[in-house]
């Protein structure tokens, strides 16, 4: 009985579960369900949000993928400004040698316009400058070889220094030394377009190095020449140091008048680094003096009591 009683409450409760579930199932298909539901949505939700999700993202991810493309040029967009503050980021840096430079012109406190621009004896250099717009009165046209066929400003000496020139490419030529003309008299309108070239490419710390600022060329002078092997090579490039034309010109230049003005190891004196093709024409007796002293021009100045200049 009690088997049977208990197997036929089982069977009872299976039935009226299975009635109830059926009702259930037949009217809450349209209400119920919360544990369908809960199914449904512990199920949908997953598969349903996962492509809903996937749908959702997918198409953000197209237009993501749409903008990829279209963010490239936005982002070349992007990349200019980038660039531009990349290059702004560059200025300061080349502000620094600006300030460098700015310490220059608080040099330029001490700046000083020549007395004697006219004189062969004249200094210029970084503290001494020519008068604005100076250019010398007796420019005339060497004879001499250049590397160049046109026949413009910078052929020009002033006529001693040209004379002299002359002497001493023709002096060379007998040792079998063939030099030629690269570049003399230059006008301040024209230095001060190649110093702001200079500047711009290579900065204004660096430019001051080897490039005169306007106003402070001895090209403007007339009585400097840079001069180069007749080949042309090397002309006015560190490589022209150590050439046979080089080492004639460090030993005989003085003979006629000239010294390399800016010669290796004086740099912290002349301002300027190691110049093997600058020539300038002081006269034969400062440019024997300043070769037997192994000095600058800015030396021999300091050595020289004012009054004997
Ligand atoms: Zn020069």
């Amino acid at each position: 009985m009690k088997k049977s009683s208990i197997f036929f409450m089982l069977i009872l409760t299976l039935m009226v579960g299975l009635i109830v579930g059926c009702s259930l199932s037949i009217n809450d298909n349209n209400k119920k369900e919360p544990d369908d539901d809960k199914k449904v949505v512990t199920e949908e939700p997953t598969d349903n949000t996962n492509p809903d999700s996937e749908n959702d993202t997918t198409p953000p991810v197209d237009e993501e993928k749409e903008d990829d493309p279209v963010t490239d040029p936005a982002k070349e967009d992007e990349k200019t400004p980038e660039d531009e503050e990349e290059q702004q980021n560059e200025d300061p840096e080349e502000q620094k040698p600006d300030k460098k430079g700015n310490a220059d012109q608080g040099n330029e406190d001490a700046i000083q316009v020549v007395a004697n621009p006219a004189s062969i004896e004249v200094l210029v250099n970084k503290q001494f400058k020519l008068p604005d717009n100076y250019s010398p009165k007796d420019l005339v046209y060497p004879n001499v070889r250049f590397i160049f066929s046109e026949k413009v400003d910078k052929r020009k000496m002033r006529k001693e220094a040209a004379t002299a020139l002359e002497k001493m490419f023709a002096g060379a030529e007998v040792d079998g030394i063939l030099l030629a003309g690269a570049s003399g008299y230059r006008s301040q309108a024209t230095q001060t377009i190649l110093y702001n070239n200079y500047v711009k490419r290579d900065g204004k710390e660096a430019a001051d190095r080897y490039s005169a600022r306007p106003g402070h060329s001895e090209h403007q002078t007339g009585l400097t020449m840079d001069v180069s092997g007749s080949d042309g090579k090397c002309a006015v490039q560190d490589c022209f140091g150590g050439t046979p034309e080089a080492e004639w010109i460090a030993e005989h230049a003085h003979e006629y008048g000239f010294i390399v003005r800016y010669p290796k190891g004086k740099e912290h004196i002349t301002g300027y680094q190691y110049e093997p093709w600058h020539i300038r024409y002081v006269g034969l007796d400062i440019a024997k003096e300043i070769y037997e002293q192994n000095i600058t021009l800015e030396e021999y100045f300091d050595a020289v009591p004012v009054g004997a200049n």
